[in-house]
């Protein structure tokens, strides 16, 4: 076999690189590509705890299936690893079950309740970085606490930032669509007011610290000038908010997450951030729910969609191939820059093969994910994962490639 127009140089050939891969999965026709293994710092596999969602064995599976080899997963599970013991029975789950490596997260107060620091000095050496991510530290002495020990045991503190004070009841961007159908919206000072309270600890502390999905112009501008500062801090946002706007939205909760999909104003300015380097990585932020959650329109249906098995066939197709971003900075995004903040190895046998000239509709109910929430279905897009290898073991192979 010549190497078919391989996109991407790692690793140079995929027959050398590794005899498992059926050579027949590569379409003589088509351009395809090899990519290290994608990295996603946020996701939720919802084990323990709320395997009617998802498993880790089907969450693992997605996230094979998109051309992940690494993910971070939330704490927002039961228990929640807010201790060794309670950590441990999330670690024997993901021993048993995983096909791709977990690495988790440690709470960073007592079940996530924001009143009492969790455990953080026996889960540190566990654990890739502490977050309570689906709710804001509400208090502003529990997160200086926090801060004030995870710098002391060299860990990052990663923030849902949202501030419940300025909720009201809201589930949609509090913006021109809320206002025209008659939604409560949620407004963009509840996410980037925390994220300014948390600028002034980190600049008090000195922590590492990270932030969770953001999805708002000002948000964007507040980091950029932190790390003008020389503040040690990092963020990530989602495809959605890349990708969509409360535009796009429809009277159906796959339209649901928190945040929520902002206005075109915060869309432009979160891809600004994104090309000059603000923004340093791309997380789904995969949040399965069971379809009966999500069914109840945008006003009664969870927050939260799925997102690994979508994440870099939209990406690819609305920024790579319309021009928005070059492929190399795709790849920052998904595999080089959250592995590097977070210290997540890449493993030489950690990789995915593309054909990137397969052209499809995105349909939920072909994903291996237990959900099926998306605000993607319907969409049109390029690029088809054909085979997905973690520790040089396929652990995804496209349906009709096997030899
Ligand atoms: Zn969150």
């Amino acid at each position: 076999m010549t190497q078919r127009g391989l996109l991407c140089g790692f690793p140079k050939d995929v027959r050398t690189f590794n005899p498992l891969i059926p050579t027949s999965i590569l379409p003589v026709s088509h351009h395809c590509a090899v990519f290290p293994g994608f990295c996603d710092v946020h996701v939720h596999l919802r084990e323990p705890g709320f395997s009617y969602k998802e498993t880790i064995s089907s969450g693992s599976a997605a996230a094979a299936r998109g051309g992940y080899t690494a993910v971070c997963t939330m704490p927002n599970l039961n228990p929640v690893p807010d201790s060794t013991e309670h950590l441990a029975v999330q670690e024997k789950l993901i021993a048993e079950q995983s096909v791709i490596r977990i690495y988790p997260y440690g709470a960073i107060t007592v079940g996530e309740q924001g009143k009492e620091l969790a455990e953080l000095t026996g889960l540190a050496p566990r654990v890739v970085a502490f977050s309570d991510d689906g709710h804001g530290v509400q208090s502003d002495e529990m997160m200086r606490e926090a801060m004030i020990t995870a710098k002391r045991l060299g860990k990052k503190i990663v923030a849902h930032c949202e501030d419940n004070r300025l909720l009201r009841g809201g589930y949609i961007h509090d913006g021109a669509y809320a206002s025209s159908h008659g939604h409560a919206g949620i407004c963009s000072e509840s996410e980037w007011g925390q994220i300014r309270r948390d600028l002034d600890l980190v600049r008090e502390t000195g922590c590492a610290y990270h932030v969770c999905h953001i999805s708002a112009k000002e948000s964007v501008s507040l980091i950029r000038q932190a790390k003008r500062e020389g503040l040690d801090v990092s963020c990530e946002t989602g495809p959605h908010y890349l990708v969509l706007d409360e535009n796009d939205l429809q009277e159906d909760g796959r339209f649901k997450m928190n945040p929520p999909l902002r206005s075109f104003a915060d869309r432009e300015a979160l891809i600004e951030g994104v090309s000059d380097g603000t923004i340093d990585m791309i997380a789904t932020d995969h949040a399965p729910h069971s379809a009966e959650e999500k069914a109840k329109g945008l006003r009664g249906s969870a927050f939260g969609i799925v997102g690994l098995e979508t994440a870099f066939p939209v990406l690819y197709t609305k920024l790579v191939v319309s021009g928005v971003l070059p492929m190399e900075k795709l790849l920052d995004l998904l595999v080089y820059n959250p592995r590097k903040r977070f210290g997540i190895p890449l493993e030489e046998k950690d990789y995915s093969v593309w054909d990137l000239d397969e052209e499809y509709t995105i349909d939920p109910s072909d994903f291996l994910s237990m959900g099926r929430a998306t605000p993607f279905a319907g969409m049109k897009v390029r690029g088809k994962c054909l085979a997905t290898v973690c520790g040089g073991r396929i652990v995804y192979l496209a349906e009709g490639q096997r030899e």
